[in-house]
Protein backbone atom coordinates (compact mmCIF):
# COMPACT_ATOMS: atom_id res chain seq x y z
CA UNK A 1 0.00 0.00 0.00
CA UNK A 2 0.94 3.82 -0.62
CA UNK A 3 -0.37 6.43 0.75
CA UNK A 4 -2.36 7.93 -1.22
CA UNK A 5 -1.34 11.73 -1.30
CA UNK A 6 -2.28 14.38 -3.86
CA UNK A 7 -0.11 17.11 -3.37
CA UNK A 8 -1.88 19.70 -5.65
CA UNK A 9 -4.89 19.06 -4.04
CA UNK A 10 -3.22 19.18 -1.26
CA UNK A 11 -5.03 15.89 0.48
CA UNK A 12 -4.39 13.02 1.38
CA UNK A 13 -6.54 9.65 1.77
CA UNK A 14 -6.99 6.10 3.29
CA UNK A 15 -4.02 7.17 6.00
CA UNK A 16 -3.39 4.31 8.02
CA UNK A 17 -1.40 2.43 10.91
CA UNK A 18 1.70 0.63 9.82
CA UNK A 19 2.10 -2.56 12.69
CA UNK A 20 3.16 -5.73 12.32
CA UNK A 21 4.62 -4.86 8.69
CA UNK A 22 0.68 -4.47 7.36
CA UNK A 23 -1.35 -1.53 7.35
CA UNK A 24 -4.25 -1.31 9.54
CA UNK A 25 -7.43 1.17 10.71
CA UNK A 26 -8.04 1.48 14.28
CA UNK A 27 -9.11 -1.68 15.95
CA UNK A 28 -12.12 0.70 17.40
CA UNK A 29 -12.70 2.07 13.90
CA UNK A 30 -12.16 5.88 14.71
CA UNK A 31 -10.20 8.50 13.14
CA UNK A 32 -9.53 12.01 13.62
CA UNK A 33 -8.61 15.00 11.59
CA UNK A 34 -5.39 16.53 10.88
CA UNK A 35 -5.04 20.46 9.01
CA UNK A 36 -3.39 22.14 7.17
CA UNK A 37 -1.72 24.93 9.06
CA UNK A 38 -1.74 27.60 5.65
CA UNK A 39 -5.53 27.18 5.40
CA UNK A 40 -7.02 25.25 8.46
CA UNK A 41 -8.42 22.69 6.37
CA UNK A 42 -8.78 19.08 7.12
CA UNK A 43 -5.90 17.23 4.16
CA UNK A 44 -6.52 13.97 6.11
CA UNK A 45 -8.57 11.86 8.63
CA UNK A 46 -6.04 9.89 10.50
CA UNK A 47 -6.43 6.28 12.77
CA UNK A 48 -7.13 6.89 16.37
CA UNK A 49 -5.44 4.57 18.03
CA UNK A 50 -6.08 3.43 21.53
CA UNK A 51 -4.66 1.23 24.17
CA UNK A 52 -5.57 -2.18 21.88
CA UNK A 53 -3.54 -0.98 19.16
CA UNK A 54 -0.76 -0.30 21.43
CA UNK A 55 -1.28 -3.62 22.61
CA UNK A 56 -0.87 -4.91 18.80
CA UNK A 57 1.77 -3.17 17.67
CA UNK A 58 3.97 -4.08 20.90
CA UNK A 59 3.35 -7.94 20.49
CA UNK A 60 4.60 -7.62 17.00
CA UNK A 61 7.53 -5.86 18.04
CA UNK A 62 8.17 -8.24 21.24
CA UNK A 63 7.49 -11.13 18.84
CA UNK A 64 10.47 -10.22 16.57
CA UNK A 65 12.79 -8.18 19.15
CA UNK A 66 14.96 -11.27 20.42
CA UNK A 67 15.42 -12.17 16.40
CA UNK A 68 16.20 -8.43 15.58
CA UNK A 69 18.64 -8.62 18.56
CA UNK A 70 20.80 -11.32 16.94
CA UNK A 71 20.60 -10.28 13.38
CA UNK A 72 24.41 -9.32 12.16
CA UNK A 73 25.24 -6.14 12.68
CA UNK A 74 26.30 -5.47 9.50
CA UNK A 75 22.79 -6.78 8.27
CA UNK A 76 20.98 -4.26 10.19
CA UNK A 77 23.25 -1.47 8.87
CA UNK A 78 22.61 -2.34 5.56
CA UNK A 79 18.79 -2.04 6.07
CA UNK A 80 19.29 1.58 7.35
CA UNK A 81 21.77 2.15 4.22
CA UNK A 82 18.67 1.17 2.07
CA UNK A 83 16.33 3.15 3.79
CA UNK A 84 18.43 5.97 3.57
CA UNK A 85 17.99 5.39 0.05
CA UNK A 86 14.60 5.05 -0.31
CA UNK A 87 14.13 8.32 1.63
CA UNK A 88 16.61 10.16 -0.58
CA UNK A 89 14.68 8.70 -3.81
CA UNK A 90 11.52 9.77 -2.09
CA UNK A 91 12.83 12.84 -0.61
CA UNK A 92 10.11 15.45 -2.66
CA UNK A 93 7.02 13.52 -1.07
CA UNK A 94 8.08 13.17 2.04
CA UNK A 95 8.91 17.06 1.80
CA UNK A 96 5.62 18.36 0.75
CA UNK A 97 4.20 15.78 2.99
CA UNK A 98 5.82 17.45 5.51
CA UNK A 99 5.35 20.73 4.93
CA UNK A 100 1.60 20.70 4.21
CA UNK A 101 1.25 18.83 7.75
CA UNK A 102 3.37 21.00 10.04
CA UNK A 103 3.15 24.16 8.43
CA UNK A 104 7.23 24.19 7.82
CA UNK A 105 7.72 25.92 4.74
CA UNK A 106 8.63 24.29 1.68
CA UNK A 107 12.14 25.20 0.95
CA UNK A 108 12.80 24.59 4.98
CA UNK A 109 11.01 20.81 4.97
CA UNK A 110 13.19 19.71 1.54
CA UNK A 111 16.29 20.83 3.27
CA UNK A 112 15.06 18.74 6.41
CA UNK A 113 14.19 15.60 4.12
CA UNK A 114 17.54 15.87 2.79
CA UNK A 115 19.29 15.87 5.89
CA UNK A 116 17.01 12.53 6.88
CA UNK A 117 20.06 10.05 5.30
CA UNK A 118 22.75 11.93 7.43
CA UNK A 119 20.88 10.21 10.84
CA UNK A 120 20.73 7.26 8.69
CA UNK A 121 23.92 6.64 7.35
CA UNK A 122 25.38 7.49 11.05
CA UNK A 123 23.45 5.18 12.99
CA UNK A 124 24.32 2.14 10.13
CA UNK A 125 28.00 3.03 10.54
CA UNK A 126 27.94 2.59 13.97
CA UNK A 127 26.14 -0.48 13.94
CA UNK A 128 29.25 -2.85 14.05
CA UNK A 129 31.27 -0.28 16.37
CA UNK A 130 29.83 -0.41 19.28
CA UNK A 131 30.85 -2.68 21.88
CA UNK A 132 31.45 -3.33 25.87
CA UNK A 133 35.20 -3.11 27.54
CA UNK A 134 37.62 -5.54 28.94
CA UNK A 135 38.23 -4.90 32.68
CA UNK A 136 40.80 -5.69 34.58
CA UNK A 137 39.85 -7.38 37.83
CA UNK A 138 42.56 -9.65 40.24
CA UNK A 139 43.20 -13.28 39.79
CA UNK A 140 43.58 -15.18 36.48
CA UNK A 141 39.79 -14.16 35.01
CA UNK A 142 38.74 -12.43 31.43
CA UNK A 143 36.19 -9.81 32.25
CA UNK A 144 34.05 -7.78 30.00
CA UNK A 145 30.60 -6.12 29.20
CA UNK A 146 28.39 -6.22 26.42
CA UNK A 147 26.27 -3.53 25.34
CA UNK A 148 22.36 -5.30 24.49
CA UNK A 149 19.23 -4.03 23.00
CA UNK A 150 16.86 -2.54 25.66
CA UNK A 151 14.03 -4.56 23.38
CA UNK A 152 10.89 -2.90 22.69
CA UNK A 153 11.45 0.70 22.36
CA UNK A 154 8.86 3.36 22.19
CA UNK A 155 9.40 6.53 20.35
CA UNK A 156 6.85 9.35 20.99
CA UNK A 157 7.12 12.45 18.84
CA UNK A 158 6.54 16.19 19.10
CA UNK A 159 4.91 17.66 15.76
CA UNK A 160 7.70 20.60 15.38
CA UNK A 161 10.10 17.93 13.57
CA UNK A 162 7.97 14.89 13.43
CA UNK A 163 9.91 13.22 10.51
CA UNK A 164 13.99 14.50 11.85
CA UNK A 165 13.19 13.74 15.74
CA UNK A 166 11.61 9.83 14.59
CA UNK A 167 14.33 9.17 12.67
CA UNK A 168 17.26 10.74 15.50
CA UNK A 169 15.58 8.14 17.97
CA UNK A 170 14.68 5.28 15.84
CA UNK A 171 17.61 4.91 13.96
CA UNK A 172 19.82 4.53 16.55
CA UNK A 173 17.52 2.19 18.38
CA UNK A 174 17.60 -0.10 15.42
CA UNK A 175 21.31 0.30 14.74
CA UNK A 176 21.96 -1.24 17.86
CA UNK A 177 18.93 -3.93 17.84
CA UNK A 178 15.87 -2.74 19.57
CA UNK A 179 12.47 -2.96 18.12
CA UNK A 180 10.26 0.40 17.75
CA UNK A 181 6.73 1.47 18.45
CA UNK A 182 6.59 5.25 17.13
CA UNK A 183 3.53 7.39 18.68
CA UNK A 184 3.29 10.28 16.37
CA UNK A 185 1.85 13.99 17.64
CA UNK A 186 -1.64 13.88 16.23
CA UNK A 187 -1.60 16.99 14.50
CA UNK A 188 1.36 15.39 12.21
CA UNK A 189 0.95 11.94 11.78
CA UNK A 190 1.28 11.80 8.24
CA UNK A 191 5.13 11.73 7.46
CA UNK A 192 6.00 8.88 10.14
CA UNK A 193 2.82 6.72 7.36
CA UNK A 194 5.20 7.77 4.57
CA UNK A 195 8.30 6.99 5.99
CA UNK A 196 7.01 3.23 7.46
CA UNK A 197 6.12 2.68 3.73
CA UNK A 198 9.61 3.26 3.32
CA UNK A 199 10.89 0.72 6.14
CA UNK A 200 8.56 -1.72 4.66
CA UNK A 201 10.09 -1.58 1.41
CA UNK A 202 13.75 -1.57 2.60
CA UNK A 203 13.41 -5.03 3.67
CA UNK A 204 13.36 -4.50 7.54
CA UNK A 205 11.42 -7.61 8.86
CA UNK A 206 7.49 -7.19 9.80
CA UNK A 207 7.09 -5.79 13.26
CA UNK A 208 10.57 -4.36 13.81
CA UNK A 209 9.27 -0.77 13.09
CA UNK A 210 5.95 0.31 14.02
CA UNK A 211 3.71 3.13 13.79
CA UNK A 212 0.77 3.55 16.16
CA UNK A 213 -1.25 7.15 15.34
CA UNK A 214 -3.55 8.51 17.83
CA UNK A 215 -3.90 11.49 20.64
CA UNK A 216 -1.34 11.40 23.09
CA UNK A 217 -3.61 10.68 26.63
CA UNK A 218 -5.05 7.64 24.72
CA UNK A 219 -2.45 6.19 22.08
CA UNK A 220 0.73 7.74 23.49
CA UNK A 221 -0.09 7.27 27.43
CA UNK A 222 -0.92 3.41 26.70
CA UNK A 223 1.89 3.12 24.78
CA UNK A 224 4.44 4.57 27.79
CA UNK A 225 2.49 2.84 30.63
CA UNK A 226 2.95 -0.71 28.28
CA UNK A 227 4.59 -3.16 30.28
CA UNK A 228 6.67 -4.51 27.77
CA UNK A 229 7.86 -1.77 26.65
CA UNK A 230 11.50 -1.52 27.96
CA UNK A 231 12.53 1.89 26.66
CA UNK A 232 10.83 5.33 26.22
CA UNK A 233 12.44 8.25 24.19
CA UNK A 234 10.04 10.98 24.71
CA UNK A 235 10.47 14.48 23.09
CA UNK A 236 7.94 16.90 23.78
CA UNK A 237 6.86 18.88 26.80
CA UNK A 238 7.99 19.29 30.37
CA UNK A 239 4.85 19.08 31.45
CA UNK A 240 3.73 16.16 29.62
CA UNK A 241 7.93 14.46 29.90
CA UNK A 242 6.92 14.30 33.52
CA UNK A 243 3.62 12.20 33.07
CA UNK A 244 5.43 9.38 30.69
CA UNK A 245 8.77 9.36 32.72
CA UNK A 246 5.67 8.33 35.53
CA UNK A 247 4.24 5.78 33.59
CA UNK A 248 7.77 4.47 32.96
CA UNK A 249 8.88 4.44 36.19
CA UNK A 250 6.08 2.32 36.88
CA UNK A 251 7.20 -0.61 35.07
CA UNK A 252 10.81 0.11 35.22
CA UNK A 253 11.37 1.49 31.73
CA UNK A 254 14.41 3.46 30.79
CA UNK A 255 13.27 6.73 29.86
CA UNK A 256 15.07 9.30 28.03
CA UNK A 257 13.18 12.86 28.31
CA UNK A 258 14.07 15.36 25.76
CA UNK A 259 11.71 18.39 26.33
CA UNK A 260 11.24 22.28 26.48
CA UNK A 261 13.48 24.73 26.79
CA UNK A 262 13.56 28.81 27.02
CA UNK A 263 16.84 29.49 26.09
CA UNK A 264 19.22 32.55 25.57
CA UNK A 265 21.16 34.21 22.85
CA UNK A 266 23.23 36.72 23.96
CA UNK A 267 25.14 39.64 22.63
CA UNK A 268 28.50 40.61 23.76
CA UNK A 269 29.67 44.40 23.61
CA UNK A 270 32.38 43.30 20.82
CA UNK A 271 30.01 41.47 18.61
CA UNK A 272 29.22 42.15 14.98
CA UNK A 273 25.50 43.76 15.41
CA UNK A 274 24.82 42.59 12.07
CA UNK A 275 25.56 38.77 12.77
CA UNK A 276 24.41 38.56 16.28
CA UNK A 277 21.25 39.77 14.73
CA UNK A 278 20.62 37.23 11.95
CA UNK A 279 21.75 34.55 15.23
CA UNK A 280 18.87 36.25 17.03
CA UNK A 281 16.06 36.23 14.40
CA UNK A 282 16.98 32.18 13.38
CA UNK A 283 16.52 31.89 16.92
CA UNK A 284 13.47 32.99 17.81
CA UNK A 285 12.00 33.12 13.91
CA UNK A 286 12.99 29.64 12.56
CA UNK A 287 10.38 27.73 11.97
CA UNK A 288 8.16 30.13 13.69
CA UNK A 289 9.66 29.84 16.95
CA UNK A 290 8.48 26.09 17.30
CA UNK A 291 11.80 24.89 18.14
CA UNK A 292 12.78 23.20 21.32
CA UNK A 293 16.39 25.43 21.17
CA UNK A 294 14.65 28.88 20.17
CA UNK A 295 16.89 31.51 21.10
CA UNK A 296 13.50 33.41 23.29
CA UNK A 297 15.13 35.38 25.59
CA UNK A 298 17.79 38.20 23.91
CA UNK A 299 20.30 38.91 26.63
CA UNK A 300 21.35 42.13 24.55
CA UNK A 301 24.32 44.32 26.52
CA UNK A 302 23.24 47.22 27.50
CA UNK A 303 26.32 49.40 25.47
CA UNK A 304 25.25 47.98 22.02
CA UNK A 305 21.43 47.68 23.09
CA UNK A 306 20.14 50.65 20.87
CA UNK A 307 21.66 49.95 18.25
CA UNK A 308 20.93 46.12 18.49
CA UNK A 309 17.30 46.84 18.52
CA UNK A 310 17.67 49.46 15.17
CA UNK A 311 19.23 46.91 13.05
CA UNK A 312 16.75 43.91 14.64
CA UNK A 313 13.37 45.73 13.69
CA UNK A 314 14.91 46.22 10.28
CA UNK A 315 15.95 42.72 9.50
CA UNK A 316 11.98 41.72 10.70
CA UNK A 317 10.64 43.88 8.08
CA UNK A 318 12.39 41.88 5.56
CA UNK A 319 10.77 38.51 6.95
CA UNK A 320 8.62 37.19 4.81
CA UNK A 321 5.62 35.22 6.62
CA UNK A 322 3.27 33.34 3.98
CA UNK A 323 1.69 30.03 2.64
CA UNK A 324 4.73 27.82 3.46
CA UNK A 325 4.31 26.60 -0.62
CA UNK A 326 4.40 30.36 -1.76
CA UNK A 327 7.68 31.10 -3.59
CA UNK A 328 9.76 33.00 -0.97
CA UNK A 329 8.39 32.33 1.91
CA UNK A 330 10.54 32.51 4.94
CA UNK A 331 8.40 31.77 7.87
CA UNK A 332 5.02 29.57 7.89
CA UNK A 333 2.32 29.56 10.32
CA UNK A 334 2.10 28.34 13.63
CA UNK A 335 0.91 24.24 13.80
CA UNK A 336 -2.51 24.78 15.09
CA UNK A 337 -5.08 26.22 16.14
CA UNK A 338 -4.58 25.48 19.63
CA UNK A 339 -1.25 26.72 19.15
CA UNK A 340 -2.11 30.06 17.77
CA UNK A 341 -3.94 30.58 20.66
CA UNK A 342 -1.53 30.16 22.69
CA UNK A 343 0.71 31.83 21.27
CA UNK A 344 -1.46 34.84 21.07
CA UNK A 345 -2.50 34.47 24.31
CA UNK A 346 0.87 34.79 25.74
CA UNK A 347 1.26 38.03 23.63
CA UNK A 348 -1.20 39.31 25.29
CA UNK A 349 0.51 38.53 28.30
CA UNK A 350 3.69 40.37 27.25
CA UNK A 351 1.66 43.37 26.52
CA UNK A 352 0.85 43.99 30.35
CA UNK A 353 4.25 42.66 31.28
CA UNK A 354 6.25 44.28 29.23
CA UNK A 355 6.63 47.00 26.23
CA UNK A 356 5.77 45.86 22.84
CA UNK A 357 8.81 46.66 20.27
CA UNK A 358 7.68 44.91 17.34
CA UNK A 359 4.68 42.77 15.68
CA UNK A 360 1.99 41.49 18.00
CA UNK A 361 -0.32 40.54 15.33
CA UNK A 362 -1.20 38.66 12.39
CA UNK A 363 1.01 39.72 9.28
CA UNK A 364 -0.81 41.51 6.21
CA UNK A 365 -1.95 39.67 3.56
CA UNK A 366 -1.65 36.10 4.68
CA UNK A 367 -4.14 33.45 3.74
CA UNK A 368 -7.66 33.24 5.74
CA UNK A 369 -7.67 30.70 8.09
CA UNK A 370 -4.64 30.25 8.33
CA UNK A 371 -2.57 30.05 11.61
CA UNK A 372 -0.39 33.37 11.18
CA UNK A 373 1.51 35.46 13.76
CA UNK A 374 4.54 38.11 12.99
CA UNK A 375 7.72 38.02 14.83
CA UNK A 376 7.08 39.59 17.63
CA UNK A 377 9.22 41.40 20.25
CA UNK A 378 9.13 42.44 23.64
CA UNK A 379 11.56 44.78 25.20
CA UNK A 380 12.03 46.53 29.20
CA UNK A 381 11.16 42.85 30.22
CA UNK A 382 11.79 41.74 33.78
CA UNK A 383 13.38 37.88 33.85
CA UNK A 384 10.89 37.18 36.13
CA UNK A 385 8.00 37.57 34.23
CA UNK A 386 5.94 35.37 32.27
CA UNK A 387 7.07 35.71 28.63
CA UNK A 388 10.99 35.33 29.79
CA UNK A 389 10.07 32.50 31.81
CA UNK A 390 7.33 30.28 30.44
CA UNK A 391 7.85 28.45 26.57
CA UNK A 392 5.53 30.14 24.37
CA UNK A 393 6.67 28.32 21.37
CA UNK A 394 6.00 30.58 18.97
CA UNK A 395 7.98 33.71 17.44
CA UNK A 396 8.08 35.73 20.52
CA UNK A 397 11.38 37.27 22.17
CA UNK A 398 12.34 39.25 25.27
CA UNK A 399 14.61 41.53 25.10
CA UNK A 400 16.85 41.60 28.69
CA UNK A 401 19.20 44.03 28.95
CA UNK A 402 22.78 42.95 30.40
CA UNK A 403 26.03 44.94 31.91
CA UNK A 404 28.27 42.11 33.98
CA UNK A 405 28.90 38.65 33.74
CA UNK A 406 28.11 38.04 37.10
CA UNK A 407 24.78 39.37 36.30
CA UNK A 408 24.03 38.09 33.31
CA UNK A 409 24.69 34.08 34.33
CA UNK A 410 22.51 34.74 37.02
CA UNK A 411 19.92 35.82 35.14
CA UNK A 412 20.44 33.06 32.28
CA UNK A 413 20.23 30.25 34.98
CA UNK A 414 17.75 31.60 36.64
CA UNK A 415 14.55 29.13 34.68
CA UNK A 416 13.96 25.87 35.27
CA UNK A 417 15.01 25.15 31.95
CA UNK A 418 18.40 24.27 30.65
CA UNK A 419 18.38 23.29 27.01
CA UNK A 420 21.08 25.41 25.08
CA UNK A 421 22.63 28.94 24.51
CA UNK A 422 23.98 31.01 21.63
CA UNK A 423 26.56 33.38 22.47
CA UNK A 424 28.18 36.18 20.05
CA UNK A 425 31.16 38.34 20.50
CA UNK A 426 34.98 38.13 19.53
CA UNK A 427 36.86 37.77 23.11
CA UNK A 428 36.75 34.00 23.09
CA UNK A 429 37.72 33.82 26.86
CA UNK A 430 35.39 35.72 27.62
CA UNK A 431 32.61 33.23 25.97
CA UNK A 432 34.10 30.44 26.92
CA UNK A 433 34.52 31.80 30.91
CA UNK A 434 30.43 32.24 29.84
CA UNK A 435 29.82 29.11 28.01
CA UNK A 436 31.35 27.04 31.36
CA UNK A 437 28.72 28.88 33.51
CA UNK A 438 25.83 28.39 32.16
CA UNK A 439 23.63 25.67 32.81
CA UNK A 440 22.29 24.10 29.19
CA UNK A 441 23.24 21.03 27.60
CA UNK A 442 24.66 22.97 24.36
CA UNK A 443 26.54 26.29 23.44
CA UNK A 444 26.89 27.42 19.74
CA UNK A 445 29.63 30.46 19.94
CA UNK A 446 28.80 33.08 16.85
CA UNK A 447 26.56 30.78 14.82
CA UNK A 448 22.28 29.67 15.22
CA UNK A 449 21.55 25.75 15.97
CA UNK A 450 22.72 23.31 14.16
CA UNK A 451 21.64 19.65 14.35
CA UNK A 452 23.60 16.98 13.23
CA UNK A 453 23.64 13.21 13.89
CA UNK A 454 26.96 13.24 15.84
CA UNK A 455 26.79 16.29 18.00
CA UNK A 456 24.91 15.21 21.71
CA UNK A 457 21.79 17.00 22.04
CA UNK A 458 19.87 17.27 25.16
CA UNK A 459 19.03 19.10 27.78
CA UNK A 460 20.03 20.29 31.99
CA UNK A 461 17.44 21.11 34.24
CA UNK A 462 13.87 20.25 33.48
CA UNK A 463 14.94 20.07 29.85
CA UNK A 464 15.54 16.77 30.15
CA UNK A 465 17.87 13.42 30.63
CA UNK A 466 19.57 11.46 28.31
CA UNK A 467 21.28 12.52 24.70
CA UNK A 468 20.41 11.83 21.71
CA UNK A 469 22.58 12.12 19.13
CA UNK A 470 26.63 11.35 18.69
CA UNK A 471 28.13 8.45 20.52
CA UNK A 472 26.63 9.67 24.12
CA UNK A 473 22.98 8.26 22.57
CA UNK A 474 24.33 4.99 22.21
CA UNK A 475 23.61 4.39 26.48
CA UNK A 476 19.83 5.44 25.53
CA UNK A 477 19.53 2.55 23.24
CA UNK A 478 21.84 -0.17 25.51
CA UNK A 479 21.86 -2.13 28.71
CA UNK A 480 25.28 -3.46 29.97
CA UNK A 481 25.85 -7.15 30.84
CA UNK A 482 29.00 -7.92 32.46
CA UNK A 483 30.73 -11.66 32.05
CA UNK A 484 33.58 -13.32 33.78
CA UNK A 485 35.12 -16.48 33.22
CA UNK A 486 37.07 -17.39 35.59
CA UNK A 487 40.24 -19.31 34.22
CA UNK A 488 41.93 -21.15 37.20
CA UNK A 489 40.46 -24.18 38.96
CA UNK A 490 37.22 -23.02 40.97
CA UNK A 491 38.43 -21.71 44.14
CA UNK A 492 37.34 -23.89 47.54
CA UNK A 493 34.17 -22.25 49.51
CA UNK A 494 36.72 -20.66 52.18
CA UNK A 495 39.39 -19.03 50.31
CA UNK A 496 38.30 -15.77 50.19
CA UNK A 497 41.33 -13.87 48.50
CA UNK A 498 40.43 -11.42 46.03
CA UNK A 499 36.63 -12.11 46.28
CA UNK A 500 35.57 -10.06 49.54
CA UNK A 501 31.56 -10.64 49.05
P1 LIG B 1 3.52 17.49 23.81
O1 LIG B 1 4.19 17.20 25.09
O2 LIG B 1 2.18 18.09 23.82
O3 LIG B 1 3.38 16.16 22.91
C1 LIG B 1 4.49 15.39 22.53
C2 LIG B 1 4.02 13.98 22.22
O4 LIG B 1 3.52 13.40 23.41
C3 LIG B 1 2.89 13.90 21.20
O5 LIG B 1 3.07 12.77 20.39
C4 LIG B 1 1.66 13.71 22.08
O6 LIG B 1 0.61 13.05 21.42
C5 LIG B 1 2.23 12.85 23.18
N1 LIG B 1 1.50 12.89 24.45
C6 LIG B 1 0.69 13.88 24.93
N2 LIG B 1 0.18 13.53 26.12
C7 LIG B 1 0.69 12.31 26.42
C8 LIG B 1 0.57 11.44 27.54
N3 LIG B 1 -0.21 11.73 28.59
N4 LIG B 1 1.25 10.28 27.52
C9 LIG B 1 2.06 9.96 26.47
N5 LIG B 1 2.20 10.74 25.39
C10 LIG B 1 1.53 11.91 25.36
O7 LIG B 1 4.57 18.37 22.98
P2 LIG B 1 4.31 19.09 21.60
O8 LIG B 1 3.42 20.26 21.87
O9 LIG B 1 3.96 18.09 20.56
O10 LIG B 1 5.79 19.60 21.24
C11 LIG B 1 6.31 20.80 21.68
C12 LIG B 1 7.23 20.57 22.87
O11 LIG B 1 8.26 19.67 22.52
C13 LIG B 1 7.93 21.84 23.31
O12 LIG B 1 7.93 21.90 24.70
C14 LIG B 1 9.36 21.63 22.80
O13 LIG B 1 10.34 22.36 23.50
C15 LIG B 1 9.53 20.15 22.95
N6 LIG B 1 10.59 19.65 22.08
C16 LIG B 1 11.79 19.28 22.64
C17 LIG B 1 12.84 18.85 21.83
C18 LIG B 1 14.18 18.46 22.40
O14 LIG B 1 14.98 17.89 21.68
N7 LIG B 1 14.47 18.78 23.66
C19 LIG B 1 12.64 18.76 20.44
C20 LIG B 1 11.41 19.13 19.91
C21 LIG B 1 10.39 19.57 20.74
Amino acid sequence: MTLAFDATARKVDDARMFIDGGWTAAGAGARFPTVDPNTGTTIAEVPRGDSADVDRAVAAAKRVAVEWQFTDAIARAGLLRALAAKVTEHADELARLEALDSGHYLAKAQELVGAIPLWLDYWASAADKVGGRTIEVPGNKLSFTILEPLGVTAHIVPWNYPLLILVRSCAPALALGNTCVVKPAEDTSLSALKFAELVKEAGFPDGVFNVVTGYGGEAGAALAAHPDVAGITFTGSTETGKQVAKLGADHIAQVNLELGGKSPTIVFPDADLDEAVEAAVQGFCSHTGQVCVAGTRLFVHADVEKDFLAKLSARLEQTQVGDGFAEGTQMGPLVSQKQFDRVNSYIEIGKSEATLFYGGGRPEGTPEGGYFVQPTVFTGVDNSSRIAQEEIFGPVASVLSWSTEDELVEKVNDSIYGLFAVLLGKDVTRLLSTARRLQVGGVMINDWFGELPMTPHGGHKQSGTGREEGLEAIHGYTQVKHVAINLDPLRAATDWAGAPL
